[in-house]
């Protein structure tokens, strides 16, 4: 069997999950959307590209002899998470979330609950005049007519419209939190907007901008499809494992 597993990825977990499988033997594919022009690869069988919505990743998911799904996108990659429901319960195939925990508000910091990036934009205005934008390069639209300075800072070069008053900053995480603060004070950053992604790699900003008294704007996560999910590497290597030996 060519490959038994197939990882839905673009995040750490993805890649630690890749790696421990591999490790162990079993073999993998992991899917990227290839939205990065340089990613960070998997290791193991790697495809890259959207499947064509989920009957063709239903047809996709036959074809290769998939014996089970691990869907370790990103907390905020609605499409894909509905399409792999759909597509391996067409296919017969077992699904299982891998999914990282959000990020909880620590008592002394200034966090504002945003529904949307619609609701976020709006929230920033009327709180600061200075935003450090972090929401990624994908629907920043949303913060175009904003009539403050923006600091956006994502992986890749975002597509216009955005804020007439900006720059952009190309770089990708981990981040620590002095050099977080010093960015934010170095450009008189008043407000900061983040997803709550959760995770280690980008979560000093939260840490600096609580000590520098910043309010925080934190995008809910979307509703996401009721299957099976656990939070860790560990979990998910084991269900993986049981999925494989039967
Ligand atoms: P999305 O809106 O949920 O998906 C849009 C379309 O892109 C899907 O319908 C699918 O195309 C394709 N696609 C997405 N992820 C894919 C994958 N892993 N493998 C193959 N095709 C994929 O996705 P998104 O929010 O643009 O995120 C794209 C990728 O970036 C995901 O892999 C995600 O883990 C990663 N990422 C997203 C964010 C974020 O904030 N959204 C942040 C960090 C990383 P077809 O319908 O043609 O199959």
């Amino acid at each position: 069997m060519h490959c038994p597993v197939l990882i839905l990825g673009g995040t750490a977990e993805a890649r630690a999950l890749a790696a421990r499988l591999t490790t162990d033997g079993v073999p993998v594919t992991s899917s990227l959307a290839g939205r990065v022009s340089k990613p960070r690869l998997p290791n193991g069988q790697v495809r890259v590209g959207g499947f064509g919505g989920p009957d063709a990743m239903a047809a996709w998911l036959t074809e290769q002899g998939v014996k089970a799904v691990v869907d370790a996108t990103h907390p905020f990659a609605e499409r894909i998470s509905a399409n792999a429901a759909r597509a391996t319960t067409a296919a017969g195939v077992p699904l299982l979330r891998l999914e990282r925990p959000g990020w909880t508000e620590p008592a002394d910091a200034r966090w504002h609950w945003a529904d949307d990036l619609d609701h976020a934009a709006a929230l920033l205005g009327q709180l600061g005049t200075r935003a450090f934008l972090t929401t990624g390069r994908q629907g920043l639209a949303a913060f175009a007519e904003l009539p403050v300075y923006t600091l956006i800072r994502c992986v890749e070069q975002p597509d216009p419209p955005l804020p007439a008053n900006s720059d952009v900053i190309l770089s990708r995480g981990p981040y620590e939190v002095d050099s977080e603060r010093e960015l934010m004070k170095s450009h008189g950053i008043d407000v900061l907007a983040t997803k709550n992604s959760g995770g280690t790699m980008t979560v000093a900003k939260l840490e600096a901008a609580r000590g520098l008294g910043i309010p925080v704007v934190v995008v809910r996560r979307p509703p996401r499809p009721a299957t099976t999910t656990v939070s860790t590497v560990d979990e998910a290597a084991a269900w993986v494992h049981a999925r494989v030996a039967s």
